[in-house]
C-alpha cells in the first residue's frame, strides 16, 4: 500500500489534519507497512454536536486486540466510497485511511467509541470535504463493517506519580480524553489526584459530552471541569468562561504547579497553552501530547 497524496493536509486548519501529514511526513515508512487485520462493525451512531459523532463499533474476533488508553487505530475507508469520491470531485485518492483515537476505555473491549469530526471544506475554498470523515458522517451505518490496523500512540500517562493532573482539550480533541478519563476514574485515580479538565470550544453547540463532563465534575471529588467558549454565538446563554482556553489555564492553575499535562487540539492551542503551562513551572518534560505532534 502506498500513501495518497494528500490535498488536504496541505490545509492550515485543525490539528487533526496537520497530524495525519505529520504522519504521512514522519512515519512514512510505518505507513508503508500498515495493514488492517481488525474488523469491527458498527452498533450505534450518535450526533454528539452539530458536526461530531460518536460511533460505537464491536470487534468481530476480539481475541487478542488490546490497546492502551489515550492510543489510536487508523480506519480504512472502503474503496468504492474512495472510487465515487474521485469521480465526483476529480481526485485521485488511492488507499485512504486515518488514524482515531478510542474515546472509551479498554474495558468495555470487545465494544469501543470513536468521537469523529466532519471535517468540511474551508470557508471560501473550492476543495472538497475531508473524505473519511465525510464517509463516517454521510455513509456509515449501523452494521457496516469498518477494517482497522492496530492500536498505536503514546499518550498515556503511568500511575507512578501523585502530581496533579491538568487534560487541555480543544474541540473534537476531547476524544482519547473521554477514553482515558473513564480509565483514570476506573482505576480510581481521582481518588488519590486532582484531575482538572479544561475543555475549550467555540461556542455553546460544540460542547460535546458536556452533560456527562458536568456528571463527572459533580460525583467525582477531586475532578473539576472547566469548558471555555472563545466565541459564544447569539442565544447561548452561557454563565461559564470565555475566551480562549489558556485564560482560564492561567486563572485556574496556581504558581509553581507540581502538575503534569496532557494536550489535545489544534497546534496554536498547544502553543498557547504550552507557554502558560511553562509559565507555571511545568517543564517540557511534565507537559505531554502524542509524539507525533512533537515532530512538527
Ligand atoms: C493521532 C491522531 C488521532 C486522531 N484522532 C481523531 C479523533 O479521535 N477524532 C477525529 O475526529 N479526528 C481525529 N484525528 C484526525 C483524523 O485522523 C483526520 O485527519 C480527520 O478526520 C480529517 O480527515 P478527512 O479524511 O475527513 O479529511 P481530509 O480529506 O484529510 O481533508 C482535511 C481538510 O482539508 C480540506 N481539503 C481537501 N482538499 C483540499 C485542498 N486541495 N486544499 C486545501 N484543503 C483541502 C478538506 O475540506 C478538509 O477540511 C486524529 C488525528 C491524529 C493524527
Amino acid at each position: 500500500m502506498s500513501p495518497e497524496p494528500e490535498g488536504g493536509c496541505k490545509s492550515p486548519m485543525g490539528w487533526m489534519m496537520r497530524l495525519s501529514l505529520l504522519l504521512w511526513l514522519g512515519l512514512g515508512s510505518q505507513i508503508l507497512a500498515l495493514d488492517f487485520p481488525h474488523r469491527a462493525r458498527v452498533v450505534e451512531i450518535t450526533d454528539l454536536t452539530h458536526d461530531v459523532k460518536q460511533v460505537r463499533l464491536v470487534l468481530l474476533n476480539p481475541s487478542g486486540f488490546v490497546f492502551k488508553p489515550g492510543q489510536f487505530v487508523f480506519l480504512k475507508v472502503p474503496e468504492e466510497f474512495v472510487q465515487e469520491w474521485n469521480a465526483r470531485y476529480q481526485t485521485t485518492h488511492g488507499s485512504v485511511f486515518r488514524p482515531y483515537s478510542f474515546a472509551s476505555p479498554p474495558s468495555r473491549l470487545p465494544e469501543f467509541d470513536f468521537i469523529i469530526k466532519h471535517f468540511r471544506a474551508p470557508p471560501g475554498k473550492d476543495v472538497p470535504p475531508g473524505v473519511a470523515s465525510t464517509y463516517v458522517h454521510t455513509r456509515l451505518r449501523p452494521q457496516n463493517v469498518l477494517h482497522l490496523s492496530d492500536p498505536t500512540g503514546t499518550l498515556y500517562l503511568g500511575q507512578d506519580s501523585d502530581r496533579p493532573i491538568l487534560v487541555v482539550a480543544g474541540g473534537s480533541g476531547a476524544a482519547p480524553f473521554v477514553g482515558l478519563l473513564e480509565y483514570w476514574f476506573e482505576q480510581g485515580m481521582d481518588r488519590t489526584r486532582k484531575i482538572h479538565f479544561f475543555f475549550g470550544v467555540r461556542s455553546r453547540r460544540d460542547l460535546l459530552l458536556h452533560d456527562l463532563f458536568s456528571q463527572w465534575a459533580a460525583k467525582k471529588e477531586n475532578f473539576t471541569y472547566t469548558p471555555a467558549l472563545s466565541s459564544p454565538r447569539e442565544g447561548d446563554d452561557w454563565q461559564g468562561e470565555t475566551g480562549y482556553i489558556q485564560l482560564s489555564i492561567d486563572k485556574h492553575v496556581e504558581a509553581p504547579s507540581e502538575a503534569e499535562a496532557y494536550l489535545a487540539g489544534p497546534p496554536i492551542m498547544v502553543k498557547m497553552v504550552t507557554k502558560v503551562l511553562q509559565e507555571k513551572g511545568l517543564p517540557d518534560s511534565r507537559i505531554f501530547f502524542d509524539q507525533i505532534l512533537a515532530r512538527e
